[in-house]
């Protein structure tokens, strides 16, 4: 990788001063990308100035493209950014993707510190055969197009089948079954994409079930969120009561490791089977110990069932519980399989990554080559430096770490020395490159447009869902 960093110590003078700031950009406009911003302004000593880069028009990442439709109030953390938004030494540019309008030499000509916080863009795979067979998809794409993200919202999910597997037990999967069970009328009460709406209120779904390879002591989720699958108003929630006994292992392993989320969960599980009360549509059931083997097709390669391998809970070598598969094996007939087994992050142009693990390659944020060593300026946070981990509070301990970097390299003059000395010239490059940029007081825009169309429906929000509404919406 040919990665050359400037370094003409004369142009790092004073920089963080009134008469020379500190020139950040920031790549990514999700939770990661607003608390750098935060953290920064708590070093009240160090003038700076920042440029909040996104690839879409609109700002907030996963908070709006991510977080369920029915949980506004996780969504309400965007005032707070907005907050930031509107201090005079902030700006967003929007509609400017990093790889395509800038590049690193763009970036490292015009600032003295790039950090990048671009999150987790893709999904983890099965490796099973049948993965790929219509009707088989990444949680990952149909969360996008629920939440009416640009680069989903033309996607088409076949929802005419009556029984609808979910893979994985981590939040995704109980957003995902959740939002499946709900009525109508419920949907139409959040910010869901109207084509999501629609689209699940005219469903045949009717089971739908989530399917869980380790056991209910090893589950990803939180306990407010399994809590919520007990309070589905059109579905009744069916749990195997020989899948949730405790096996020894996970009892040894909690009385030696107390966890309180797990303990949490495992109260909430006891009490989540409703067995068949009369008057609800709808069936949520959640396996655990079942691993997926097969998805099966067919003739038209059309998902049509799914092989699962019943498990054990074993100890490895390395002391982590793991499913160990028995002899014994089910199928289940079923029409959609949303594989919902992480985020995973992608590589950018020019910064090394670490394929692994699918992040930048980074100690404590600080990108670092395959040696090990540090390239100054350059600085990553969120998922796309810890992997796909967390809640959104994560990202502000997490920005925390790599801001406490950025203030000490820039006390120790390790920073770039960019031959573009105002910020106003890095402003003119975006022009140049992207005349269609999205401002913070375009987004100003699109936000009222999309708030008064809710207020006309009487929901939250009624979302643009393509890039060329949102802008010509900013032609109006
Ligand atoms: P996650 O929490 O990492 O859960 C992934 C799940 O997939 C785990 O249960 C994992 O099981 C399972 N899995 C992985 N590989 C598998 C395989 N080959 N076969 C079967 N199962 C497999 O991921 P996520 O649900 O995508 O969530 C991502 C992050 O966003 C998490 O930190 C989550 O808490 C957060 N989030 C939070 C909220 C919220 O706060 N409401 C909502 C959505 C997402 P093992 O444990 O056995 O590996």
């Amino acid at each position: 990788m040919a990665l050359t960093i400037r370094g003409d110590t004369s142009l790092m003078q004073n920089v963080g001063s009134a008469d020379n700031p500190l020139r950040v950009a920031v790549i990514g406009s999700g939770p990661a990308g607003f608390y750098t911003y935060s953290n920064l302004m708590k070093h009240t000593d160090i003038h700076v100035e920042l440029d909040m880069i996104d690839r879409l028009p609109t700002p907030f990442g996963l908070v709006r493209a991510g977080v369920a439709p029915d949980h506004q109030k996780y969504k309400s953390v965007t005032k707070v950014y907005d907050k930031s938004a509107q201090a005079s030494n902030f700006r967003f540019y929007g509609a400017v993707e990093y790889g395509s309008h800038l590049n690193l030499d763009d970036l490292t000509s015009h600032y003295h510190q790039i950090v990048f916080a671009t999150g987790a863009q893709t999904d983890r795979q099965l490796g099973i055969p049948g993965e790929h067979l219509t009707g088989s998809y990444a949680a990952t794409d149909f969360v996008g197009w629920y939440n009416g993200h640009p680069d989903y919202s033309d996607m088409r999910f076949d929802l005419s089948h009556e029984s609808v597997a979910v893979i994985g037990l981590g939040n995704v999967a109980l957003d995902i079954a959740r939002l499946l069970c709900k009525t109508e009328e419920e949907l139409r009460a959040t910010d869901m994409a109207d084509h999501a709406v629609e689209a699940i209120a005219r469903s045949a779904v009717r089971n739908v079930y989530i399917l869980g390879r380790r056991g209910p002591a090893q589950a990803a989720f939180s306990s407010p969120e399994v809590q919520e699958v007990g309070q589905l108003t059109d579905a009744n929630v069916h749990i195997r009561s020989e899948e949730l006994a405790l096996d020894d292992i996970s009892r040894q392993d909690l009385a030696s490791n107390p966890d309180r989320r797990v303990e949490k969960n495992l109260a909430i599980l006891a009490e989540l089977d409703t067995g068949n009360s009369p008057g609800k549509n709808k069936d949520l059931s959640l396996r655990f110990l079942v691993s997926p083997t097969e998805i099966l097709g067919d003739s038209q390669g059309h998902v049509r069932a799914i092989r699962l391998t019943r498990n054990r809970v074993a100890m490895s070598e390395s002391g982590r519980i793991i499913a160990e598969p028995t002899d014994v094996t089910e199928m289940l007939d079923l029409g959609l399989v949303f594989r919902s087994v992480g985020y995973q992050g992608v590589p950018l142009a020019d910064v090394p990554f670490d394929d692994y693990n699918a992040v930048i390659r980074n100690n404590e944020g600080r990108v670092v080559t395959e040696e090990g060593e540090h390239l100054p300026g350059l600085y990553c946070t969120g998922w796309i430096k810890r992997g796909p981990t967390g809640v959104i509070g994560t990202n502000k301990t997490d920005a925390q770490e790599t801001v406490k970097h950025m203030v000490q390299d820039l006390k120790d003059g390790r920073i770039l020395s960019p031959g573009q000395q105002q910020i106003d010239q890095a402003a003119q490059l975006i022009r140049d490159r992207q005349p269609r940029f999205v401002s913070y007081k375009d987004w100003g825009i699109i936000n009222q447009k999309e708030l008064d169309r809710g207020i006309a429906a009487t929901r939250p929000r009624v979302k643009f869902t393509s890039v060329g509404d949102m802008l010509a919406e900013l032609d109006r």
